[in-house]
């Protein structure tokens, strides 16, 4: 696919967004794969917990975007921008959770032109007690995978009235096993081919569409930074400095469609990263309460809904992968 720097906007109004036959095939596809998620961590043993909207505090990872404030009783609670929190503590009731979870970010202006950036958006998002970042890089690939398979079988009038061809997902579901790379080869790749890419930041977005156009299949890549992410990725015993995390990026130039990694989950350590990424952990009471009193170690990650939508139908812009868009900057319904 061809990136688009100038993606349309949604129309203004909703019913003529609501009411076109692309969005309706998008919202079958995005309906067909929620159903074959929810199916595939159920018989792997999932249990789906419905996470809180808003709280005290919220993932200060969201690189570049504000967070959303709420009057909650005279105290200042936040919406969610991603479930983090709430997954790591539920770990205490069940070892194996998952949930559909909205998120708000306020991204900056610019992102409103990525075709890949919402201001309300959901993830998939899964956590798992005792695992390993391979394990967890497992289920979200056996995710993916299950949820394309369903798709291809159970909706293909979607894909045929959006013009997806099916081809695309060849090697996906022939079983080709997703690439690995890490972060650093990523980043010798990406300045190969002239783009300046940080080795101390997450990949940027252009970035990821480059690295992405070149691959048939999705692909992982591995071992970011510390500082490039949220006091909550653990931190490589072996390679101190290095994240025991991953993301997965998209084939055909989508880009980045899920974050994840090992967490770390022992107080002192969990403060004392707080503190290094400019955290006050006062903020975070109930939250290290739980922690002090012990939650499991655990791996996990959060995929995309609408960008992986936009991927397994083919779309422009992450936008037509929702039937309420809120893209950044823009007022909407
Ligand atoms: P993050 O923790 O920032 O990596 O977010 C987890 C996942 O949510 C990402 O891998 C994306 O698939 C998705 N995501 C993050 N930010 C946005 C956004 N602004 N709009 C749509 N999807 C997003
Ligand atoms: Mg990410």
């Amino acid at each position: 696919m061809d990136t688009l720097l100038e993606t349309p906007l949604p129309p203004t109004d909703p019913r003529e967004h609501l009411t076109s036959p692309t969005t309706r095939a998008v919202l079958r596809v995005q309906h067909t794969m929620l159903a074959a998620v929810r199916e595939y961590l159920s018989e792997q043993g999932f249990t789906e917990l419905l996470p809180p909207v808003i709280g005290p505090v919220t993932d200060p990872g969201a690189r570049g975007a504000k967070q959303v404030d709420v009057d909650y009783y005279g105290h200042r609670y936040k919406l969610m921008t991603s479930a983090i929190l709430y997954k790591q503590a539920s770990l205490t009731a069940f070892d194996r959770i998952f949930c559909i979870a909205p998120n708000v970010r306020l991204e900056p202006l610019e992102t409103s032109s990525t075709g890949r950036h919402l201001a309300e958006f959901h993830q998939i998002d899964v956590e798992i007690a005792g695992a390993s970042r391979e394990d967890a890089m497992a289920v979200a690939e056996n995710i993916v995978r299950h949820a394309v398979r369903r798709v291809v079988e159970r909706a293909p009038d979607e894909l045929s009235a959006l013009e997806r061809d099916t081809g695309a997902f060849a090697g996906l579901l022939s079983g080709t096993p997703f690439g690995h790379r890490t972060h650093a080869s990523a980043v010798a790749g990406l300045h190969d081919l002239g783009h300046a890419q940080s080795p101390d930041a997450e990949i940027d977005w252009v970035g990821e569409a480059l690295l992405s156009k070149g691959s048939d299949v999705p692909f992982f890549v591995t071992d970011y930074p510390k500082g490039s992410r949220g006091f909550y990725d653990k931190e490589s015993r072996d390679t101190p400095g290095t994240l025991r995390n991953f993301d997965l990026l998209a084939a055909e130039g989508y880009g980045e469609l899920c974050s994840g990694g090992e967490r770390e989950h022992e107080y002192h350590t969990i403060i004392a990263r707080m503190r290094e990424t400019g955290e006050n952990p006062a903020k975070y009471a109930w939250y290290l309460k739980m922690v002090r009193e012990g939650i499991p170690a655990s791996a996990g990650f959060g995929i995309g809904l609408e960008r992986l939508t936009r991927y397994v139908a083919g779309l422009h812009s992450v936008w037509q992968a929702s039937a309420y868009p809120k893209t950044p900057g823009v007022v909407s319904p």
